[in-house]
Formats: C-alpha cells, structure tokens, sequence
C-alpha cells in the first residue's frame, strides 16, 4: 500500500506543472479534472491549449480560481492550414472525415515550437511536463528544455499490463484472428481474441501513421514515469506487475472525474451551457425509483453505424424500463435521425425513455440515485465513472483499449455483463465493417434483464458495483491511495534532477 512521504511546503510554490492533453474529450476532460486536483495541492498548474478545445473548461476553471487554486488555461493556435485540417476543426471527433486522421497527428505534432515559445514566458519555468502518449514531439522538448516529462496514459494498467504482455510474449502471429488466446503474465485468467486488440497490433497501410506510432512507442520509453487515471483498489496486482516488467514510474491518482464534486461542476463537466438541459435530466430522473433508469452513452466518438444504434433501440423499447439514451453525433447521424423520427420510436417509449441529441452531463446523470445500468462503450473514461457510479455495466465495446475494459468488468470487478461483441471495428473502419453483426436487439434487452431488476445474482452484482464505488470516493478522498499518490507525484517533481 501506498505510504506518504512528507511534503516541504517551502519549495511547493517552486514547482508548476505543465499539462497538455490530446485534443480529444476523451483526453481532455479527464486531464483538465487531473490538474485540478494537482493544483488544489497548491502547485502551479498550467493546462495548454487550442482555443477551441479551451472554451468548455474556461468557466470551470475560472471557478477553480475563484476558490484560489493556482491554475491557469493558456492557449495556442492549432496549424490547421499547415497540417490540412478545415478551421473549426481542432479536435479528433470534429474532422469532417477519418482520411484527415494523419493530418490531425501532423497538426499536433506542429504545436512544438509555439508550446516551447510559450514555455519561455511562462513563471516560474516549467519544472515538469505532464502531457498525453500521443503528442510524441513533447519528448524532444523535455529533452532540449531539461524538463522531466511525464506521460498522462488516460487508461489503466489493466491495460497497459496486456497491451505490455501481448507484446513481448510475441505470439501473436500463431493466432489467427478469431481464437481465443490468454493474456500471460496476468494475475487473473483473461482470454481475448486476436480480432479485439487495439490498433496497434495492426501494422497501417500508411507509412507516416506507422511512424508517428513508432514516436509514441520511443517517447513512452523515454519518459520519466507515467500518471494513471486509476486507483489501486481496482487495480489489485496490475500495477506492481507493470512497474516489474517496465521498469517505470508509475502513479494511479484517479478516479479524477471525481474531482467535479458538486452540481455545477458534474452539470457543465465538458459544456459551459449546459445547466438548464441539466436541471430537466435531475428532475425526471427524481421521478424514478432507486436503481431503475438504464443509461446508454456511446461515448464522445460515438462511431455505431445506425444499424447497430437501431438495434439498441428496439432493445431498449423491448425492455420495457425507463432509459436517457445519448444518440449525439451519432455515425451517419443523419439516417439514424430518419429513423428516429419515422419509425415512431420516440412516441412509443414517451413518458419513459429520453433520447439526448447533444452533449450529455454524463457525470451528473450516472451520480442520480435512480440509475440502474449504465450501457456503455467502455472508454476508459465512461468505464470508471461507470465503477464510481456503483451500477452494473453492460458492455459493447468498439475498439482501442474498450475490449480490455470489458474484460476488467467482466472477469475483474465482476461488475459487467457484455453484449456480446466479437470483433473490434477501428476507428476509421466503420463504413467497411461497422454494419457487420455485433449487436441485436434480443441481446440487448437479455442483457438489461441480467443487470436490472431484483434477483440473488443481481443483487450480489450490485452489492459488488456498490464497493467499488466507495474504494473509488475513499481513494481519492484527503489520506486515501490516489489522492497519497498525488502528494508523492508532486514531491518526486521536486525533487527531480
Ligand atoms: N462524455 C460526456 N457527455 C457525452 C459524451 C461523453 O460527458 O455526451 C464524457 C464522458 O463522461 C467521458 C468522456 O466524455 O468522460 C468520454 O471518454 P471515454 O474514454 O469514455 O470515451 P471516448 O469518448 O474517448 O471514446
């Protein structure tokens, strides 16, 4: 167990951490509420930006201000013309198309020069960067500005540990892409398929993205240690075993979303305009019992083809239970919106099911006591606001780290029941295999039923959920593991040479 080495409160105001995120919100938002959190420690904090990835966090940190915390949100013109991206586009889910993915990595990857030139202004200088894997050219930074930096992974070491694992076993090649192989070196038995692995077990037809990989994988190595949006409760084994077979630093301080304490901070967490749908979601959800209404979030890529979104639908219809279902953005909007309006979906479940068609206050619903389930894509951001909510998961995974979420769900917490899909569609891919079978409507509405409602099975699924939602408050709360963690972070920045 983690123990709390003594802080020098003398040189804490000689310390200001730098973080910059990936400009997408699965990024984002969690490294905005993990430099809160560094900053209600009294350390200097800066988050930097591009403008239009700064205006969903500017009244939230403006009240971080207020409250006197030393943080600040500076801001740096993204290279849209240099880097080929329309203007307006400055985060990953506003590309009008994913043929603009290599632009975007290029795009970052120009913000070099006008984040050191800011750096230069900056006082005090910057003693530690913390930044996203994916912006690779920070390491040079690091190195020609003498700057220890630190990675901010935005997943688990669940994670980290398989992808680490997979990897060095080299076996991969044996499998073909069905089987069910075991995760080694685990502590708990994990079986996934070939199919449900990440990208980068994958080897792109574009030499640039392959190198902008091979950057990430160099700078992951070079860096001083890496932040983890966890907490050791939940991560029983994981984390010793991934500083054994890395040899890096590594520090679980989260659940960070838990840093959004109150309404305001819950309701406007990613959107400053956003109070009054807020207050309409509270109140019909305070007209449920305790533990009823189903919540579906897909996420903030939301990259289900209509097909599949349909399905989900008429699942949800056929369960027959109260539900907010988030639909925004979703892929091909548009014909999901047809069918939306023409099937008479809408009218059917009124009264009992929501659709949100915006950006949904996420945090603030799953924390309303009627909430029963949570349906989610399993990011890793949704998967542990999901565990602090205390609900049962059901699970449907599309690509990245979320099949190894759904196993920890499943197999770890035991807290998730799937709904059963096999085969990961990448980010990208969809129009070529997004329509393919992963989903159905009768087993969307078999798993509701495993999860909702009473039963010895579902209780003690619920009791489990329950814990982990306390470990989760406990750990980041003043003495518990995360919020030490954060302490012996920010006294290693100190005292690094
Ligand atoms: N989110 C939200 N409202 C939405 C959609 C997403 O607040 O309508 C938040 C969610 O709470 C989570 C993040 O966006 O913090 C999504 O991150 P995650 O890792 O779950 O998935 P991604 O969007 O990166 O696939």
């Amino acid at each position: 167990m983690t123990q709390e080495v003594a802080m020098d409160s003398t040189k804490l105001s000689n310390v200001h951490i730098v973080c910059i995120p990936f400009m997408a919100p699965g990024h984002i938002l969690p490294m905005v509420d993990m430099a809160k959190l560094l900053a209600r420690h009294n350390v200097k904090v800066t988050i930097i930006t591009t403008p239009l990835n700064a205006i969903p966090f500017k009244t939230n940190i403006n009240k971080e201000i207020q409250l006197g915390s030393p943080i600040q949100l500076l801001e740096v013109k993204f290279p849209n013309v240099e880097a080929g991206i329309p203007e307006g586009c400055e985060s990953l889910e506003t590309l009008p198309s994913m043929d603009l993915k290599e632009n975007f990595m290029i795009g970052i990857n120009l913000l070099q020069k006008p984040i050191e030139d800011l750096f230069e202004k900056l006082d005090p200088f910057p003693t530690c960067i913390i930044c996203d894997k994916n912006i690779p050219c920070l390491a040079d930074t690091s190195i020609k500005l003498k700057i220890p930096r630190i990675i901010f992974d935005g997943t688990s070491c669940f994670n980290m540990l398989c992808n680490h694992n997979i990897f060095a076993s080299k076996e991969l090649g044996k499998f073909s892409d069905l089987d069910e192989f075991i995760v080694p070196g685990l502590p708990h038995r994990i079986e996934m398929r070939k199919s449900q692995l990440p990208m980068i077990f994958k080897s792109s037809t574009s030499q640039n993205l392959n190198a902008i990989r091979e950057r990430i994988r160099k700078s992951e190595e070079q860096a001083y240690g890496v932040v983890v949006n966890s907490f050791e409760e939940l991560e029983d084994g994981y984390i010793e075993e991934y500083k054994k077979v890395t040899g890096h630093k590594v520090w679980c301080v989260g659940p960070v979303s838990l840093s959004n304490k109150d309404y305001l901070d819950k309701a406007q967490r990613g959107s400053n305009n956003l109070i009054d749908n807020a207050n309409e979601y509270v109140k019909w959800l305070d007209s449920w019992p305790q533990n009823s209404v189903i919540y579906i979030c897909l996420g903030s890529l939301n990259r289900v083809t209509p097909k599949q979104m349909i399905e989900i639908g008429l699942g949800l219809e056929a369960s027959n239970r109260p539900f907010i279902w988030v639909v925004r953005k979703a892929y091909r909007w548009g014909e999901l919106e047809k069918w939306i309006l023409e099937s008479g979906f809408e009218e059917r479940v009124k009264g009992r099911g929501i659709l949100i068609r915006g950006w949904a206050p996420q945090v603030l619903i799953l924390s309303h006591k009627s909430i029963g389930a949570f349906l989610t894509h399993c990011g890793w951001n949704s998967t542990l606001e999901g565990i602090c909510s205390g609900v049962p998961l059901v699970t449907y995974p599309m690509f990245a780290d979320q099949f190894y979420n759904e196993k920890l769900v499943e197999k770890v917490t035991e807290t998730g029941v799937r709904l059963g899909a096999e085969i990961a569609v990448h980010f990208g891919d969809e129009d070529e295999f997004g329509d393919g079978f992963q989903v159905n409507r009768v087993n969307v509405k078999k798993a509701i039923e495993k999860v909702m409602g009473d039963g010895e099975e579902k209780n003690e699924m619920r009791e489990r959920a329950r814990k982990y939602a306390d470990m989760a408050k406990k750990a980041i709360e003043e003495g518990g593991s995360s919020y030490i963690n954060m302490r012996n972070l920010i006294e290693d920045i100190m005292h690094f040479k």
